[in-house]
């Protein structure tokens, strides 16, 4: 296995203007920190600021084209019956970003990308199928990615500070400056807030979902290697 050997470009799984995904495909679904989506709903409300809107809209589609690429060299993997368990793939991928979901009052931005279960392999060109038990393993890496990114952006973008609130894991970051943090416990509902997206019932992916039992494992590890130590 050669580092890098994954990072090409991938191809687009269908066109969202005339076409909707593979019955199959996956739905690998990335929400924003709740703070992000209050504050992409003040500035809609506030006339001053409403030229913000289109602007955030921009800052978010580019996180997810990025993420898209992540998705790539980290999950690009293929099941072949000759070259093994990961053998790398152009993986297909349609990425879709929206501002609400349904029965939620605030604005909550996520993004869905769309991946084919099945993927070109760079070695033979034939359709293999993607490694999911890698794919839902290492989907916790691009999130921790994604959430960079979008710190960065935003940050850059609107001057927003961001931080970990006092009750939440250090790398759960939300906006603290300008302070939405009062108002986000108060909309965080962990887990519970996936849209279902608009082609009706597809294998979904959490991928904040699959980082955060990426935490509470390593948390296990941790203490376990404590108790061998003591
Ligand atoms: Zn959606």
């Amino acid at each position: 296995m050669v580092y890098g050997d994954n990072h090409v470009d991938p191809v687009r799984l269908f066109d969202p203007q005339h076409e909707v995904p593979p019955a199959d495909a996956l739905d690998l679904h990335f929400p924003v920190p709740t703070s992000l989506s209050l504050f992409g709903d003040a500035v809609a409300r506030t006339p001053d600021m409403a030229h913000l809107l289109p602007k955030l809209g921009q800052v978010y589609e580019n996180v997810l084209l990025a993420t898209v690429v992540q998705v790539q060299r980290v999950c690009g993997y293929v099941v072949h019956p000759t070259y093994g368990q990961r053998a790398a793939a152009r993986l297909a991928i349609t990425a879709i970003s929206e501002n609400s979901v349904p029965n939620e009052s605030i604005m909550r931005i996520h993004g869905h990308l769309y991946v084919g279960r099945t993927a070109t392999s760079l070695a033979d060109g034939q359709q293999h199928p993607v490694n999911l038990t890698w794919l839902r393993q290492f989907v916790r890496d691009v999130w921790t990615t994604y959430l960079g990114k979008l710190e960065e952006a935003t940050s850059e973008e609107f001057g927003l500070v961001w931080g970990a609130l006092p009750d939440n894991h250090p790398a759960d970051r939300e906006i603290v400056e300008p302070p939405f943090a009062p108002h986000v416990a108060q909309h965080a509902v962990p887990n519970a807030v996936v849209c279902p997206g608009r082609y009706g019932p597809l294998e979904r992916v959490l991928a904040d979902h699959q980082w955060r039992i990426g935490i509470a494992e390593s948390q296990v590890r941790v203490q376990a290697e404590r108790r061998q130590a003591g």
